[in-house]
């Protein structure tokens, strides 16, 4: 069974490339109906990690991914590494190490200074000795000391390291407290993760954790290596260019939708399609088709699919989401088709719900001020206007199609084309010459308060 796993080490907030990294380990486990495990890399013990992890499984469920099991966490598991590393020393795949890192420095700098990689030398790995006193040992993987660690990974094709450059790595330090890469073998290990989806940071990590694999006769899991995210300027993603939390986007009115549209494309395609619900995420992805590139991250792209959502949306929900941001107080007092027809209005102008929320404040608020440069014929305006205000009933604010008829009706006495009327109509029930329909705008503020606005412009 195909079996994946996110393994955040819990650094306060999940990031962006964290939440992507996360996806396409839950997405590949959905797509084959396998499973997908939450591993908190805990051992740092000084880190916050309830707030951490609960920081994690907000942003989770915030998007939607499910986890299968139990959350897994390493600092709890520390008696399971010692006895694999018992294991090991028992068979003579490990050793004691009582190097002292004064001496490990000291060797460290004379290899240098010979021009060559500095690297510790084995000298305690057929150690018979009596060991110094005094020294709390490390210990330290019995490494192969020719030939070569070899795996063909996913992402990055065949990878081959000399088994000498891999030196006898320690895997538990003197205080007993395991490494990490022994931990994360162990754990993908009796976890029975099949399939290991990763940032490319971790590619270095891997013939380490084959040799674990192969010292402990573990099963290897397939390996996929995921190029970073990087900004349009090609250089590491800052956070000014984006690398936020996930949470920060929801605040910033992103759906979630959206996200995972745009970080599923961030390194991973399928033909030459775009748009991507959940369910077809879950249906097309696999690892085969990651990128070996490195993917860039646009904002104009996130954005554009956040409008795509957006428009997609019903009012329905788009008012559920919009709970979490400032409405003006007068939303509330709308009747219910007024408030969606003024959301539908606004839903194809805008790229997020937090701008949604400031166009509603800004159609619901009376103008401060007005943009008459804008109208060529201010007198005609005010005649227009006077004239609208005197024929206009309350009845024709029933719906939007019975101001369009009656406007229609209007224009039509007077002779005038759409922009003459419709022009001064909209500086002065919005103060500017763009925004939503006119029509909309009459049936969302309603009869009395569209006279009022009118007749405070003919005022000024
Ligand atoms: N804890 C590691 C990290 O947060 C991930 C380890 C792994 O995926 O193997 O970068």
């Amino acid at each position: 069974m195909v079996t994946t796993r996110f393994a955040p080490s819990p650094t306060g907030h999940l990031h962006i490339g964290g939440l992507r990294t996360a996806l396409f380990n839950y997405l590949y486990a959905r797509s084959c109906g396998g499973r997908f495990h939450l591993r908190i890399e805990d051992t740092d013990l000084d880190r916050n990690v309830k707030e951490a992890t609960e920081a994690i499984l907000k942003a989770f469920k915030w998007v939607g991914l499910e986890v299968d099991g139990e959350i897994l966490y390493q600092s709890k598991r520390l008696d399971i590494y010692k006895r694999y590393i018992q294991q090991l020393l028992d068979e003579g795949k490990a050793y004691h190490c009582y190097m002292s890192k004064d001496e490990l420095e000291t060797l460290r700098e004379t290899q240098r200074a010979q021009g060559l990689t500095p690297r510790y030398d084995r000298r305690y790995r057929d150690f018979k000795g009596t060991p110094p006193s005094g020294v709390a040992p490390v210990v330290r993987i019995k490494a192969p000391l020719s030939g070569e660690v070899r795996f063909k990974d996913g992402v990055k094709g065949e990878v081959c390291v000399q088994a000498e450059e891999l030196d006898d790595f320690v895997i538990a330090r003197s205080n007993g407290v395991p490494t990490y890469n022994f931990v994360v073998t162990i754990d993908d290990a009796l976890m029975e993760i099949s399939d290991v989806i990763r940032g490319d940071d971790h590619l270095s990590n891997t013939p380490k954790q084959i040799l674990l694999y192969q010292a402990l006769g573990f099963k290897i899991p397939n390996f996929y290596h995921v190029p970073m995210i990087l900004n349009e300027s090609g250089h590491k993603l800052s956070k000014r260019d984006g690398a936020m939390g996930v949470m920060d986007y929801k605040a910033l009115g992103y759906l979630k939708e959206a996200l995972l549209n745009f970080l599923v494309r961030l390194g991973w395609s399928h033909k030459d399609q775009e748009i991507f619900n959940l369910q077809e995420m879950k249906k097309f992805f696999n690892p085969k088709d990651l990128n070996s590139a490195p993917s860039c991250f646009s904002p104009h792209k996130l954005e554009w699919l956040n409008s795509h959502y957006l428009k997609e949306s019903p009012a329905d929900s788009l008012k559920e989401l919009l709970v979490d941001f400032e409405l003006p107080s007068g939303f509330n007092t709308l009747s219910p088709a007024q408030q969606d027809t003024l959301l539908e209005a606004l839903k194809s102008r805008v790229a997020t719900l937090k701008e949604m929320a400031s166009e509603v404040s800004r159609v619901l608020n009376a103008p401060a001020s007005y943009a008459l440069d804008k109208l060529k014929n201010k007198a005609q305006a005010l005649e227009v206007l006077k004239t609208l205000i005197a024929c206009l009933s309350e009845k024709d604010f029933s719906s939007v199609d019975s101001l369009d008829v009656a406007l229609h009706a209007l224009m039509a006495k007077m002779g005038l084309k759409a922009g003459a009327l419709m022009l001064p109509l909209r500086i002065a029930l919005l103060g500017e010459a763009g925004g939503i329909g006119v029509k909309e705008t009459l049936f969302t503020l309603g009869y009395q308060t569209s006279l009022e606005r009118l007749r405070a412009f003919l005022a000024l």
